[in-house]
C-alpha cells in the first residue's frame, strides 16, 4: 500500500521544501522506496534535488494537463529517491486547470499510474491555496503542516485547516490531519515550546516528534542539489531521521503517530 502525505502550509519558508527533500531521503536511507512531487512553480524541491528546472523539457505541469505520460517525466535524484519536477510552466497551469471539470483530481490520476513503485509518495504544495494545493490535498492520504516557531506562526493556520476541511467535504473525504511538523525550533529559549503549545491548542494541532532544529546546514544543502541527509552528520538530519522513523513506524504498524509534548 501507498502512503501519499502532502506537505502544505500557504506561507512561504516554513520549510516545506526543507521538509520533503530530507524526510524523503531519510526514508529511502531506510529501504522506502519514495517519490517526491514538486507542486511549486518556483521548482525549489526540484533545484535542490539537483535538478535545473529551467533546463527540464517537460514536468508535473505537462502530466497535470495531461500532455505527457508520469512515467516519462519523473526523474532519478542522488538521494535515492525519485522526483516529479516542477518548471515555472507550472505558474500557467493554475489558470488552464480551472478551466477544466475534475480539475482537482489532476494530479490524483496521475500518481494513480505509477503508485504501485512507490512506498511512500511525498507532495510538496506551494505557497497558496489555489487549484495546485487543492489537487495536493486532494491526492493525499494525510497532510502535515510545517510550523516554523516564531510568533504569528498561527498566521493563516486556521485557513489552510479550513480548506483541508473542505477538501475533506468534496473531494477526499479520507483525508486525515496528521498534525504540524515544528521546524527553525530553538530548543535553548522556550520561546519556540511556547509557540507551539500554543498553535497546538489553539487548533487543537498534534506536533509530531521530533521538532526539527534551526540549523545552518540546511541552506548549504539547498545550494548543493542534494538533501542535509547527504551531508556530514548534524543535528538537523538526525531530526528529520527520527521524523521518517516516526511516520514510518506509524505507517508499518497501523500506531498513532509519535507527539512532542508542548506542555
Ligand atoms: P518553504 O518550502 O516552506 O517555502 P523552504 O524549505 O524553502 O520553505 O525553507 C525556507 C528557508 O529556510 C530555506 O532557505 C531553507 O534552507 C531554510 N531552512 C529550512 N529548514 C531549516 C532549518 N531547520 N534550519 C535552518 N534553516 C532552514
Ligand atoms: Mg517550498
Amino acid at each position: 500500500m501507498t502512503r501519499m502525505l502532502a506537505i502544505a502550509n500557504q506561507k512561504g519558508g516554513v520549510a516545506k521544501t526543507t521538509t520533503v527533500a530530507s524526510l524523503g531521503a531519510a526514508l529511502a536511507d531506510l529501504d522506502v522506496s519514495v517519490l517526491v512531487v514538486d507542486l511549486d512553480p518556483q521548482g525549489c524541491l526540484t533545484f535542490s534535488l539537483g535538478h535545473d528546472p529551467d533546463q527540464l523539457e517537460s514536468s508535473v505541469h505537462d502530466v497535470l494537463l495531461g500532455e505527457e505520460e508520469i512515467a516519462d517525466v519523473l526523474l532519478d535524484t542522488d538521494d535515492n529517491v525519485t522526483l516529479l519536477p516542477a518548471t515555472i510552466d507550472l505558474a500557467g497551469a493554475e489558470a488552464l486547470l480551472l478551466m477544466r471539470p475534475g480539475r482537482e483530481y489532476a494530479l490524483k490520476r496521475a500518481l494513480a499510474e505509477v503508485a504501485e513503485d512507490y512506498d511512500v509518495i511525498l507532495i510538496d504544495c506551494p505557497p497558496s491555496l489555489g487549484v495546485l494545493t487543492l489537487n495536493g490535498l486532494t491526492a493525499a492520504d494525510e497532510v502535515v503542516v510545517p510550523l516554523q516557531c516564531e510568533t504569528l506562526a498561527h498566521r493563516g493556520v486556521g485557513q489552510l485547516l479550513r480548506t483541508v476541511n473542505e477538501v475533506q467535504q468534496i473531494t477526499n473525504p479520507a483525508l486525515t490531519t496528521l498534525g504540524a511538523v515544528a521546524t527553525l525550533y530553538d530548543a535553548r529559549t522556550t520561546h519556540s515550546r511556547d509557540v507551539l503549545g500554543d498553535v497546538a491548542d489553539r487548533y487543537d494541532l498534534p506536533v509530531l516528534d521530533p521538532p526539527i532544529p534551526r540549523t545552518v546546514r540546511f541552506a548549504e544543502a539547498s545550494a548543493s542539489g542534494t538533501s542535509v541527509m547527504r551531508g556530514r552528520k548534524n543535528k538537523g538530519a538526525n531530526a528529520y531521521r527520527g521524523l521518517a522513523e516516526n511516520l514510518w513506524k506509524h505507517w508499518e504498524a497501523g500506531t498513532p503517530v509519535q507527539t512532542f509534548d508542548t506542555a
